[in-house]
């Protein structure tokens, strides 16, 4: 198994020291790879979209090529998982923030997203949050947190937080406002390579 990491900007190394240990817990061979050029998604059988900051990850990705692979990859039925600003990456549809930056958007699950819908940095703050697919609360870290405003039919809500969905899935694409990769409790990357 080959997971690559989008590295242009933000939590890359945090998600890969994660992977890395989940696939060694899993006693899976495989490999984390990170992905700062064109050429590099085709070959992987995952890919994750960490948090940083949307526009400016969009911008680099779409500038190197890898919206199309991305996009080309989520087609196949590859697992894709996106974090904080990677959510708000692979939202079909953003706010008025995302509109006045103009950030391209993967458009791979149909959700409309709201950038820093808790506040600025300063607002940060962890949860206990109850997820629909594990049966403790897990510890969730949001730094100036997306929610998802509105979501299809299609998607499954996997969690809210004062009444907002804060982490959703559709078929093969997983996305979450908060940050897994920040906490040593590895359940939401165990389930993103089950
Ligand atoms: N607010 C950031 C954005 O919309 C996301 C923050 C994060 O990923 N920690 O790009």
């Amino acid at each position: 198994m080959k997971i690559g990491v989008i590295a242009i900007q933000g939590n890359v190394e945090e998600h890969v020291r994660a992977l890395e240990k989940t696939l060694a817990e899993r006693e899976e061979k495989g490999v984390v790879v990170t992905i700062k050029h064109r050429g590099l998604v085709e070959s992987c059988d995952a890919i994750v979209i960490p948090g940083g900051e949307s526009t400016t990850i969009g911008r680099l990705m779409d500038r190197e090529g890898i919206i199309a692979e991305l996009k080309a990859a989520a087609d196949e039925g590859k697992k894709i998982m996106g974090t904080c600003a990677g959510l708000v990456l692979l939202a079909k549809e953003g706010d008025a923030e995302v509109a006045k930056t103009n950030q391209p958007l993967l458009g791979l699950m149909d959700v409309k997203v709201k950038r820093n819908a808790f506040g600025g940095q300063k607002e940060s703050f962890e949860a206990l949050l109850k997820l629909s697919i594990f049966d403790d609360v897990f510890p969730a870290v949001f730094i100036r947190a997306p929610i998802i405003t509105h979501a299809a039919d299609s998607v499954e809500v996997l969690a809210t937080l004062k009444g907002h969905i804060v982490a959703a899935k559709q078929a093969n694409i997983l996305a979450l406002s908060f940050h897994p990769e920040l906490t040593e409790d590895r359940r939401i990357h165990h389930y993103f390579l089950e």
